[in-house]
């Protein structure tokens, strides 16, 4: 009888942990990113995603990458090429960057990646000069239609708060225009994304982008994955890894390699225009992101 217990133990034990790490869908998910490495902040989530759970990652990206020139000093060396000169940089790096992109993307398994080509100009806050030198209309078509081809389980993009790039909050407004054109029966659910570096930060109090409501989310709803969590021979592993190698593949750029780190949280908040629906679907993903571990 002792022993018939414990298998019962051990079978539900299993069960509970089955249940907790699987999807009975392969979740299909599209970035939207304005700079050629912007999608390291969603990293883990997406290395989980594809490697893990049989999902797949595409990648729309806004800007060519030409304004990323100014810190590429040691690029330089890298690429034989006076980088961090602006006539030089702005020529060369819409193609280095996009090679740096891919290269990154192999390692979390990015699939595909659709290229809007717009002007990395130059770093501003002000969105509305971002929309006025980009051709929006057609990237929020182009968008649109992408997502109506490709039926998207969810949209990541980056949280547009007051003090991030024009370029940034015009990619993820965009975004959101273009998931708000679909009928609500195809809407990807959109969840703009940050990060906390440390687990002592607070998190971002965001609300919605002033001006914009269409940015706005649902209040005290935020899905997190930690990088920290560990895994591996005596637990010595963890998914701060993951985002570290797919920043060191941007070898033109300087600054974005000062976010090499530990410690990292992922956050992913919850659009106001997705569904009650979406909201347990979200949870769910989570959940299991949370749970799945590499054998
Ligand atoms: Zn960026």
């Amino acid at each position: 009888m002792k022993k018939l217990c414990l298998l019962i133990f051990v079978l539900s034990v299993i069960k509970v942990s089955a249940q907790d790490s699987t999807l009975n869908y392969q979740p299909k998910i599209l970035l939207i990113t304005a700079h050629p490495d912007d999608d390291a902040l969603f990293s883990a989530t997406i290395w989980k995603t594809t490697r893990l759970l049989g999902g797949t990652v595409d990648l729309a990206l806004m800007t060519n990458g030409e304004g990323g020139y100014k810190y590429s000093t040691l690029g330089n060396y890298v690429y034989g090429k006076e980088l961090d000169e602006e006539a030089v940089g702005r020529d060369y790096l819409p193609g280095i960057r996009k090679k740096e992109l891919m290269a990154g993307g192999d390692v979390v398994g990015i699939r595909n990646y659709f290229f809007f080509d717009q002007q990395d100009f130059y770093y501003t806050q002000d969105i509305e000069e971002t929309l006025e030198k980009w051709d929006t209309a057609p990237v929020e078509n182009r968008l649109a239609d992408i997502m109506k081809e490709e039926g998207y389980d969810f949209v990541f993009m980056m949280l547009p708060f007051d003090g991030n790039h024009g370029h940034h909050k015009a990619a993820t407004l965009l975004g959101l225009k273009a998931i708000k054109s679909l009928p609500e029966a195809e809407r990807p659910i959109a969840l703009p994304s940050f990060v906390r570096r440390n687990a002592e930060d607070e998190s971002m109090d965001y609300e919605m982008m002033e001006g914009y409501p269409i940015t706005k989310v649902k209040p005290d709803i935020l899905f997190e994955f930690d990088r920290n969590q560990k895994f591996g021979f005596d637990d010595r592993l963890d998914y701060n890894i993951i985002a570290n190698w797919v920043i060191a593949e941007h070898k033109s750029q300087g600054t974005m390699q000062l976010l090499m780190r530990n410690g990292v949280i992922e956050q992913y908040w919850f659009a106001e225009l997705n569904s009650d629906d979406d909201l347990d679907k979200t949870r769910k993903f989570f959940e299991v992101i949370n749970a799945v571990q590499p054998d």
